[in-house]
């Protein structure tokens, strides 16, 4: 059995390039960009009335003139006009290109309008209220770097740009496999002896936050089936999702059939809890990485924000966000496991507090719902309230 560190280092450095890929503006929030993207015209494009108002050359200011008869007027989405004459004015709305012969754009709740001549009811600065053509960028600098994750913001620049098509990193194809002969599905009544499967709907739900779309399978506590179908799901996926079947019961099949197909082993058992018999591999010939979690909802749960989340994220490129948070109360690690406990994180006074969520085990599924990640909490350690700790989160926090 190996150390929650190792484990974690092996995983890390197990990480996979899955490729790149063309895809479509509108399925592009969630992927990390493969390509940077640059300007295609100035940021703004033209000289843009930023208020609904009258455009007007400064000049004829400082020469005392302070009403002026409209000349025409500029609507948003209309060609530049031109101020004939620096003595008249040019009504504009804002997103408008700011007419030649004007430099300064007054809004109309600072004027007065009678019959077509406008008064200025305020002082006037040179140049306001208009948003200077390249001033955010310039045209042909790189408004989104490659590696960047795309989120709305993002995909608001995409589209300025005109990236109909972006270039990204591929996602993995991902199967998530439960087994287990005491598992139904979520549509039947489950008999006494019998449980509904949740941990596939649990990390189907967790990947759709990653945009990966998995399949799922469910395969029965059969050393031959569960043979013949891993054979066929490393062949077809970049990575395997399983639930159960990798601790040391009698039918706890998956160990065994992943060697017996050749499967490389690279750790099977974590001194933590939950999750201690984490078993973890690469299947060479079809470069395929294993993550086999043990059958318990909040172990498979723990397990795949601790390993799986941030491989996926080293592996696309991204950081793996670190959040460290204060206990507000005090724990005593007395066991030589890592132990990730359930936590409810609140931000108070600019500080993150971390109050522990103490459950009934790993197969306490719903007090899952109670927290919003784990903590962890090293082996044989005392733990004071306020003491800063690692923060794996489950959900947003903030
Ligand atoms: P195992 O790791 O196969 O020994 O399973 C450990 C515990 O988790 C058992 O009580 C199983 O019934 C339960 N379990 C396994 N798979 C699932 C699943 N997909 N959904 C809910 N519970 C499960
Ligand atoms: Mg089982």
């Amino acid at each position: 059995m190996i150390t929650y560190d190792k484990a974690k280092e092996l995983v890390l450095a197990n990480i996979q390039d899955f490729g790149i890929q063309k895809i479509s503006l509108d399925k592009a929030i969630g992927h990390v960009l493969a390509e940077d993207v640059f300007a295609d015209r100035d940021f703004p494009p033209f000289n843009r009335a930023t208020k609904d108002g009258v455009a007007i050359n400064y000049a004829a200011l400082e020469k005392g003139i302070q009403s002026f008869p409209i000349q025409a007027i500029a609507a948003a989405g209309s060609p530049q006009k031109e101020l004939k004459s620096s003595d008249k004015c040019i009504e504009i709305m804002t997103g408008a290109v700011v007419p030649t012969n004007t430099d300064t754009v007054v809004m109309y709740e600072h004027l007065e309008i009678e019959e077509d001549l406008v008064k200025l009811l305020k002082p006037v600065k040179k140049g306001q209220n208009i948003h200077i053509q390249g001033s955010d960028e310039a045209k042909g600098t790189i408004v989104l770097n490659k590696g960047t994750k795309i989120e709305a913001a993002e995909i608001g620049v995409l589209a300025s740009v005109g990236k109909i098509e972006v270039l990204v990193k591929k996602m993995p194809k991902i199967v998530l496999v439960s087994t287990g002969d005491e598992l139904v599905d979520v549509s039947e009544t489950p008999r006494l002896h019998q449980i509904r499967k949740s941990n596939s709907h649990t990390l189907k739900a967790a990947l759709l936050n990653e945009t990966i779309v998995a399949n799922a399978i469910h395969i029965a506590d059969d050393k031959e089936t569960t043979k013949s179908e891993i054979l066929e799901a490393l062949k077809q996926n970049d990575v395997l999702l399983l639930s159960g079947g990798v601790s040391k019961g009698k039918y706890d099949y998956l160990p065994k059939v992943f060697e017996e197909l050749g499967v490389k082993k690279i750790f099977h058992r974590v001194k933590q809890r939950p999750g201690k018999p984490f078993w973890f591999g690469k299947h060479k010939e079809t470069n395929t990485t294993i993550f086999a979690f043990p059958g318990n909802p909040a172990s498979t749960f723990a397990n795949y924000h601790i390993y799986f989340k941030p491989w996926l994220n080293l592996s696309l490129g991204l950081p793996e966000s670190e959040i460290t948070v204060i206990l507000n109360e005090r724990f005593e690690n007395n066991t030589d496991l890592t132990r990730f406990i359930r936590a409810k994180v609140k931000m108070d006074s600019a500080k993150l507090i971390a109050s522990l969520v103490l459950g009934n085990g790993s197969g306490d599924l719903t007090s899952l719902t109670k927290a919003n990640g784990f903590v962890l909490l090293e082996p044989n350690k005392i733990y004071e309230a306020g003491a800063a700790v690692p923060f794996f989160s489950t959900r947003t926090i903030l």
